[in-house]
Formats: C-alpha cells, sequence, structure tokens
C-alpha cells in the first residue's frame, strides 16, 4: 500500500498529508459528517483504490475508485490496458445542460398559455439568470425554455421544462432556485397553478461519450469478438439481461462517483432512465467489429457531475480524487466516468463468453468468505488457499477450514 500511494502521490503531485489521506481511515472527519447530514453518529468508511492503464483522449489517466466489491477495480485496470493498445478511450460530452421542470395544473386555455409562455422566453430566461450571477458568470445560466403538454391519470398539464447550463457543478440546487423563482411569473403567465418545480435525473442534454477499439489479438481473437457482440445484443434485446449489462456499467461509474463524492442516485437515475428512452429497457452501450474485425465498443450515458457544489470541496478525500484524476472541469470527470464505465463492461462481457464470471472472482470471493468465516491476519491467505484447493468456494467449507485452521 506504501508503494502504490507514493506512486499515486508522484503522478499526481501530492503533498505528504494528501499522500496520507487515504491510508487513515477515509479522510472525513466527525465534523466535517456532522455538517454534511442530520442525526450523525460517525462516518463509514469504504475501500478506496487506484484503476491504472487508463489512456483517455492520449492522456494517462489514474482513476480513484470506491467501492465494496472486489475485482472492479482489476478488471477495469485490465480492460484499460487492452484498450491502450489500440489508442486508448476517445471522450466527448455534450454542453453541461440540466433540465428543470415545472408543472402547470388548472390551465384554462392551453394553446395561450402556451403561447404566452413562449413569447415571454426571453423574461423568464433572464429571471432565472438573476438567481445565479456566480454560475452566469463562469459562462453557465440559463440557456432555453420547452414546453410539454401531457396527457396524466390526473388529466392535462403543462410541463415548462428549463433548460440550465451548470458549467462545473452538477446543478439540482442552481436548477430547482431557478424553477422556483420562475413559479409566480408562470402562472401569471398561464392562469394556471404551478406544482413541482424540481430538477428532471434524465439529463439527456448531459451525454458523456466514450469509445474505444480493442484489437482482436488483445482479446482472444474474432471469435472473442463475434461472441462479445452476441452478448451485447442479448442484452439490447432483453431487460431482464440489460439491467445486469448496466449494472455492470454503473460497477464502474459509481465507484468514481463515490471516490469524487457525487450524487450518484442522479447518476444512477438518469442512466436507467436514459437506457429505457426508446420505450424499451436497453444497453446503454454498443458493441460492434470494424473492417479489420476488430472490436468498437460506445458508451453514451447522462452524466450530471460536478467539480463544484454538492459534497466535491467538503470531502477531503473528494477533493483528493479530483487532483490525482486531474481534471479540470465537469465535462472531463465526466468523461473519464464514461471511459471507466465501458472499461467495466468490457470486462464483464470478456468474462461472460470465455471462463464465465466466477472464474476471475474466485479469489476474491474465497477472501471474503474466509474473512466473514471469522480468518484474519495471516490465517487469511492460508484459509484462502485451503478454500480454493477444498474446489468448494463456499462459505460452510470456509468456516469448516478457518476453525481448523485456528485450532
Ligand atoms: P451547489 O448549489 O452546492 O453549487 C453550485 C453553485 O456553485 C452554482 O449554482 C454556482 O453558483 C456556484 N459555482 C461556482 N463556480 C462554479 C462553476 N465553475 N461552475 C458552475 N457553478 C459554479 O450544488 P449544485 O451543483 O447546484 O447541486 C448539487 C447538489 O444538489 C448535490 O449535493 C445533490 O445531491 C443535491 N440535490 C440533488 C437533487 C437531484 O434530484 N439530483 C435534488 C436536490 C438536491
Amino acid at each position: 500500500m506504501e508503494e502504490r500511494t507514493k506512486i499515486v502521490a508522484d503522478f499526481a503531485e501530492l503533498s505528504e498529508d494528501e499522500a496520507a489521506l487515504p491510508g487513515s481511515g477515509g479522510g472525513l472527519s466527525v465534523d466535517i459528517a456532522d455538517r454534511m447530514i442530520e442525526n450523525v453518529l460517525g462516518t463509514m468508511a469504504y475501500p478506496f483504490g487506484v484503476a491504472v492503464n487508463f489512456r483517455i483522449n492520449g492522456r494517462d489517466y489514474l482513476i480513484p475508485m470506491a467501492l465494496e466489491e472486489p475485482s472492479v477495480v482489476a478488471a477495469a485496470s485490465n480492460m484499460a490496458r487492452l484498450m491502450r493498445e489500440g489508442d486508448g478511450v476517445r471522450t466527448s460530452t455534450t454542453d453541461p445542460v440540466m433540465i428543470g421542470q415545472i408543472q402547470i395544473l388548472e390551465i384554462p386555455d392551453m394553446e395561450a398559455a402556451e403561447k404566452a409562455l413562449s413569447e415571454a422566453k426571453p423574461r423568464l430566461l433572464e429571471l432565472a439568470n438573476q438567481q445565479d450571477p456566480v454560475l452566469v458568470k463562469f459562462g453557465g445560466g440559463a440557456r432555453d425554455i420547452v414546453i410539454r403538454p401531457i396527457e396524466t391519470e390526473a388529466g392535462p398539464m403543462l410541463i415548462n421544462h428549463l433548460l440550465v447550463d451548470c458549467k462545473d457543478a452538477m446543478g439540482a440546487n442552481a436548477v430547482n432556485t431557478m424553477c422556483e423563482a420562475l413559479a409566480p411569473v408562470v402562472e401569471e403567465l398561464t392562469g394556471g397553478r404551478v406544482l413541482l418545480r424540481i430538477i428532471s435525473n434524465l439529463a439527456d442534454r448531459r451525454l458523456a461519450t466514450a469509445e474505444a477499439t480493442i484489437k482482436k489479438e488483445a482479446i482472444g481473437g474474432e471469435h472473442v469478438v463475434d461472441d462479445i457482440i452476441a452478448a451485447w445484443a442479448f442484452a439490447d434485446a432483453d431487460p431482464y439481461r440489460a439491467a445486469t449489462h448496466n449494472k455492470g456499467i454503473m460497477n464502474g461509474v459509481i465507484a468514481v462517483a463515490l471516490a469524487a463524492a457525487q450524487d450518484h442516485r442522479a447518476l444512477e437515475a438518469g442512466a436507467h432512465a436514459y437506457a429505457a428512452q426508446s420505450g424499451r429497457y436497453r444497453s446503454l452501450s454498443r458493441w460492434s467489429k470494424n473492417e479489420e474485425g476488430d472490436l468498437v465498443g460506445v458508451l453514451e450515458m447522462p452524466m450530471a457531475v460536478g467539480i463544484v457544489g454538492g459534497a466535491t470541496r467538503t470531502h477531503p478525500l473528494a477533493r483528493l480524487s479530483l487532483k490525482v484524476m486531474g481534471v479540470k472541469t465537469a465535462r472531463e470527470l465526466a468523461e473519464v466516468m464514461a471511459a471507466v464505465g465501458l472499461a467495466q463492461n468490457l470486462g464483464a462481457l470478456r468474462a461472460l463468453v470465455q471462463e464465465g464470471i466466477q472464474h476471475g472472482h474466485m479469489r476474491l470471493h474465497a477472501r471474503n468468505l474466509v474473512v466473514m468465516a471469522g480468518a484474519e491476519g495471516d490465517l487469511i491467505e492460508r484459509a484462502v488457499e485451503a478454500l480454493i484447493e477444498s474446489g468448494e468456494i463456499r462459505f460452510d467449507r470456509a468456516q469448516e477450514i478457518v476453525r481448523r485452521l485456528k485450532g
């Protein structure tokens, strides 16, 4: 751990204090925690690791990941190595535009209301921007208004979408504040009653895309390429498979999100809603082969992340994660996360079409089981060996072995 820490510290030019942070138990003091949420009793630590081998748009990255699941960091790093043998991961993002929703009920004349809202766009946008001069100063702010009449169980409604460029913030607070400020004017313009004023987590105007080409020789030959495409096609056609396929993508995305103290619930909600946007829940990624028979993967998904606001600056370890990644904008963070999601997706697909997912997990799973069975210190590795040798990686076997080794 010491050697790893030194490598990361040299790479990211960390100070001694910064380098010591991950090893000192999670980096979040109880005092800070007590100011973050309610009824605080303490803090809870997660393993904090670093994914290696990532080359994104020609630049090398070390990527912090926080999660409890074994083999995710290893798989991401392995697949990043294969991607590196091509030209690494190519990424892009749209402008960081979030959608705020204003729900308008009891409108006397729908057509007149739509017309009034559309004519008042400049006034509404100006009022929205007055709420956040800092965001505007940094080049963001309200950009447009989209009016959507919808039919519901509770009758017809008009939904006013406020589109806001959130720049380097995730933007939920900023957008919610703007929507609340617009509500009285919207009521006045439409003659209706405003009920909800809240951000949408289906951030389909804030997309991140990652793409990589993996040489067929690197992945085990053209038959493996074909099998990976068939496995992807299964997910894209069948929601039962797609849920697990996309979960694999989120293994990567959310681990980076946690390490950087992002709103991971927003990311999960956005990803799955986006995956279902065609009316059927589908794969977030797409795998195909190029003329040379090499494997080409593309992941496109909403990525509402920030490097300012929320807990990104209050959590010391989150600040450190951003520094290790060296990301300078929220867009760059979104791109790194998409790259990790794509690598993770490939890791799962590759394992599934070849040896099966349990093979790679076996050793790590065995370690979890023996620890659960009470193994400590030196005994852990001995118990892991014995459990693997037994050929039955099960909890009852782990208990037996630990009991025997403990004498
Ligand atoms: P925030 O209000 O803490 O910070 C954003 C603000 O930072 C901006 O409004 C702007 O004034 C300022 N700022 C300074 N420099 C900036 C820059 N370079 N670019 C952009 N803004 C800059 O946080 P937020 O991002 O508005 O909201 C995120 C928080 O809201 C998260 O904690 C999230 O969990 C929470 N939240 C989420 C939801 C949801 O549905 N996802 C709902 C409510 C709240």
